[in-house]
């Protein structure tokens, strides 16, 4: 029985808003409205969002984030037709300017924005470019395909002369193995397991084998992103699996793709249509009482920073300040250095991990947690790769023109794994995942997936 056929339990989200009725809010309603960005003008051209740009790097004609943000701004302010300049599509949204900032200017709020407006205004419907970006961009919609006939989807995408044929129609690189769709998806796993009742009855068992309150008010609502329901379920399995152990009840709502490949590739319209099923089936779940965890970095990211940035949809403030990352969360409410100080891990996992952090873990303070985390943790030791950007950004490195660049970016990554013992990468991102092992070569792993070796008997 799926989740939409299953009668609601006192322990069910209640069915979600889908948002229909949100009117869409326009970007730049009107070239006025540019100038009134709040930290706009706190730009004081010290150029450190520049030094810190990873695409301004490698890629000469990149005029980085300084221009893209509070120069373009201004230019926009002062000329009533001004036109976005073409060069914020090259822009990978990698958000480490936002980082480095020090004026706390909104800049990838302002590429976001200019992006769209680009886009929307600017970019030809009918141009390759146009139709490359949104098929990557609605990776959810291929992937949702393909997982009706996994075996088959995995066979054509990696047949040579089909990804020869899509790098030179659609501009989409041949040199990237397109990642496997798994035979099962999440939910479907998920749906197989009882779903929320399912979890309610081992959340509770968990409890009592725990000595905890059995009516402890634990509870959770997994966003697991496209890429934890149809290419890696593991990492989906491994987050209930955890949880429960620690005697959390898992629902997992109706959802969408979160909109970051959206986002980076200025599809604004497609980015908001998915949030707002997004919001709408937090802030149910929020009112009752869960909190949205993500596995993914980059989904945590647009839940908290982009959508309340980007798009007025109610309730989106609330589901930003009840939204975390999966191992975050747990940091946060349980004695995790406590759980791992009582084990050992052996088997295929007792490895020295190449940890690397992602952007948008940066963003979020979250790049220290897994080495710290699993410092102590007997058989393993997880090494730290350095701060520098896997390059891939979503979907950046699967563009043709972008490869070389995107390897270029990922080069000092790849040389600190390789500097490690093991032959086994981690990160919390499915596409720096990718990047890792397509540059290594090596195995690439999610925190979740140690973490519930370690604590999951
Ligand atoms: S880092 Fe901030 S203050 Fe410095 S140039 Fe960039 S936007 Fe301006
Ligand atoms: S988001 Fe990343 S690629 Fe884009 S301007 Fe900022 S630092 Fe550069």
């Amino acid at each position: 029985m799926s989740d939409a056929e299953r009668p609601p339990t006192e322990f069910e989200p209640a069915e979600p808003n889908t948002g229909e009725e949100f009117e869409p809010v326009d970007v730049f309603p009107d070239s006025t409205d540019f100038d009134l960005r709040p930290g706009a003008d706190s730009c004081y051209k010290c150029s450190t969002c520049d030094t810190n740009c990873p695409v301004a790097e490698v890629d000469d004609d990149f005029p980085g984030p300084k221009f893209q943000g509070p120069e373009q701004w201004r230019l926009k302010q002062n000329e009533e037709d001004y036109e976005v300049d073409d060069s914020v599509m090259d822009c990978s949204n990698c958000m480490r300017c936002d980082n480095a900032c020090p004026s706390g200017v909104p800049l990838s709020q302002m590429h976001n924005t200019a992006r769209g407006e680009y886009v929307e205004n600017q970019m030809s419907k009918l141009s390759v470019e146009y139709i490359r970006n949104r098929i990557l961009a609605n990776y959810r919609t291929s992937a949702w395909f393909a997982s009706k006939v996994p075996r088959l989807a995995n066979a054509v995408m990696n047949f040579g002369p089909a990804r020869w044929v899509m790098e030179k129609t659609m501009g989409v690189t041949s040199e990237r193995e397109f990642p496997a769709f798994a035979t099962e998806t999440f939910r479907e796993w998920w749906d197989r397991q009882g779903a929320a009742g399912g979890s309610r009855e081992r959340a509770r068992e968990n409890r009592e084998r725990r000595g905890d309150p059995v009516d402890a008010d634990k509870k959770v609502a997994y966003f697991h992103g496209c890429y934890s329901n149809y290419n890696t379920p593991e990492v989906g399995k491994a987050m209930v699996r955890v949880y429960e152990h620690f005697g959390y009840e898992v629902v997992v709502p109706e959802q969408r793709c979160s909109g970051t490949p959206m986002f980076a590739n200025g599809m604004l319209t497609d980015a908001r249509r998915h949030a707002e099923v997004n919001v709408s089936s937090m802030a149910d779940l929020v009112e009752q009482g869960y909190d949205a965890i993500a596995s993914c970095t980059s989904c945590s990211m647009a839940l908290r920073q982009e959508y309340p940035e980007l798009f007025d949809i109610d309730g989106v403030e609330e589901v930003a300040a009840h939204t975390f990352e999966s191992v975050e969360y747990l940091r946060i409410h349980e004695d995790l250095r406590g759980a791992i100080d009582e084990t050992e891990i052996d088997g295929d996992l007792a490895e020295e991990f190449a940890y690397h952090a992602p952007c948008h873990a940066r963003n979020q303070g979250l790049n220290r947690q897994a080495v710290e985390l699993f410092g102590d943790l007997d058989g393993v030791d997880v090494e730290d790769v350095g701060d520098s950007c896997s390059g891939i950004s979503g979907t950046y490195g699967w563009k043709a023109e972008k490869y070389d660049k995107s390897m270029e970016i990922g080069e000092e990554m790849f040389e600190h794994m390789e500097d490690t013992d093991g032959e086994t990468g981690m990160t919390e991102c499915p596409t720096c995942a990718m990047q890792m092992e397509h540059g290594t070569g090596y195995e690439i792993r999610h925190p979740l997936e140690l973490l519930e070796a370690a604590v999951v008997e």
